[in-house]
């Protein structure tokens, strides 16, 4: 009987080996030529997707054409700004180029490029505000962007003025909150709050710029020092070969590169974004599945530990079931994705962090209810099964677990329809699922409202085909 424990435990061991390999296989700890770059896909005109799911901008231009005068490649993921700075540091990432500030505090953890751009914080409020300057702000609240410089620049005059502060993690959320009246006021960088209102955004700016510096590629102190050689290398020669005034003249010129004629019904929006939507959804799904099949494997060994006469295996069940249920489901995917590489200097991609935290996190309580189902069988089923002179191993599979299993079903169902929904937070980590498709969309086209109702409408679709699937499955086992 003891072996049969063995090889369970054994199999959990492999199983969490083959997802940590998986994890190594699929990213070589050394960069390669190409490199991974991380950016602030919500920040029009440095860096959003345009109408074709594609990301430009000022910084994606101009990296771009950096990376092909001096032969190497960049592959462009899409965080926030503040994600992009915690996967630089944690080494998930080679660089990041976000208009990023170069500023005293982040020169102790990064290595900067040469300035390529110069800008200010200004202060932005809705067009009949009576706000105009920050002596109105008293009482009132700030949005300002996580770890930004206007977020820094919001604190540091904070005491001063007495306001509050509200941070989000998307500009466009920032504005967002001071277009509904929450805030009073939001800090942003000005050629981005002014790119913002000439796309229609319905805010003022009120104030000078402030804090005027410049803009930096960034690699994390002491790393990829050869990738910022090139890239200060590849901007002279930008700069000397017109390239440099080229790109800041198409997005801040007179024309700028403007989204506002396109159809803003649902249909056109939805016909716009018709790649980007699939795209997002299929990484959903696909993540769904993969987190399902791992999260069931990982619930099902857990809570079968938790059943089997044996204190030790008993106990580990407990505290896995414990720690993986207790921790929010966000801290689990940053700490993985953030965390973990930080400490080994081994990178996980983003998909294999957002499973393994879906692996853990759903799997937890999927031990949870499996060693309650099976808990529920009446104790005697198995005392009589004993009697019979059947061995535990065998009398559970023939006799307690069929049993335990219908009960189990609806909180299977239950569980998956719950992935379904988490996957949506694995966006803080710059998985491309439908979520921070949604997001992206919306840095361009600002359309919050209905880009978010296409969005929670492909949720319900999908949410409703698994249940019928999941009830149709349930009627042919309750048979
Ligand atoms: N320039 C600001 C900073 O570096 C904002 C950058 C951003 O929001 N992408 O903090």
């Amino acid at each position: 009987m003891k072996r049969k424990f063995a090889s369970l435990f054994a199999g959990f061991v492999m199983l969490a080996a083959m997802v940590f390999a998986l994890s190594a296989g699929i990213t070589p700890a050394k960069a390669e030529t190409t490199y991974q770059i991380g950016t602030d896909v919500t920040f029009p005109p440095f860096e959003f997707a345009n109408k074709h799911d594609k990301y430009v901008g000022i910084d994606i231009e101009l990296l771009k054409a950096i990376a092909k005068d001096q032969g190497f490649k960049v592959n462009i993921k899409p965080t926030s700004f503040n994600g992009a700075v915690q996967a630089v540091q944690s080494g998930q990432l080679d660089g990041m180029i976000a208009g990023m500030s170069i500023t005293k505090e982040r020169e102790a953890t990064f290595d900067f490029s040469k300035p390529y751009f110069t800008s200010g914080v200004v202060m932005a409020v809705t067009p009949n505000s009576k706000t105009t300057s920050l002596k109105d702000l008293r009482g009132k609240k700030v949005a300002v962007k996580t770890g930004t410089s206007g977020a820094d620049y919001a604190k540091s005059i904070q005491k001063k003025y007495g306001f509050h502060i509200v941070t989000f993690d998307e500009s466009n959320d920032m504005y967002q909150d001071v277009i509904t009246g929450n805030s009073a006021a939001c800090f942003e960088d000005s050629p981005v709050m002014r790119y913002a209102v000439r796309q229609g955004t319905k805010l003022k700016i009120v104030t000078k710029p402030v804090e005027n510096g410049p803009y930096g590629f960034a690699v994390k102190k002491g790393h990829n020092q050869k990738l910022l050689r090139m890239f200060n290398k590849g901007l002279a020669d930008m700069k000397a070969n017109g390239e440099y005034a080229r790109i800041t003249r198409k997005y801040l010129g007179a024309k700028g590169s403007s989204d506002t004629s396109s159809d803003r019904t649902f249909w056109g929006l939805i016909k716009q974004n018709r790649s980007a939507l699939l795209g997002g959804f299929e990484e959903t799904v696909w993540l769904t599945i993969v987190a399902i099949f791992f999260a069931t494997v990982f619930g099902v060994i857990v809570g079968l530990l938790g059943v089997v006469p044996n204190k030790f295996f008993n106990g580990l069940s407990t505290t896995l079931i414990y720690i993986f249920r207790g921790l929010p489901l966000l801290v689990l995917a940053l700490f993985i994705y953030t965390g973990i590489p930080s400490l080994t200097n081994q990178k996980i991609p983003a998909f294999v962090a957002g499973t393994i935290t879906l692996m853990f996190n759903e799997g937890a309580y999927i031990a949870a209810f499996v060693k309650g189902g099976i808990n529920a069988v009446n104790i005697g089923q198995m005392e009589a099964a004993r009697s019979l002179g059947l061995p535990f191993g065998k009398a559970m599979r023939r006799v307690i677990l069929p049993q335990g299993i219908r009960i189990m079903i609806p909180s299977f169902i239950n569980q998956f329809i719950i992935t379904l929904k988490d996957t949506s937070i694995l966006s803080i980590i710059g998985i491309l699922e439908l979520t921070q498709t949604g997001k992206i969309i919306i840095a361009r086209n600002l359309e919050g409202f209905k880009v978010w109702t296409i969005i929670a409408v492909i949720y319900l679709v999908v949410i409703t085909l698994l249940t019928w699937l999941s009830n149709w499955v349930q009627r042919r086992v309750r048979l």
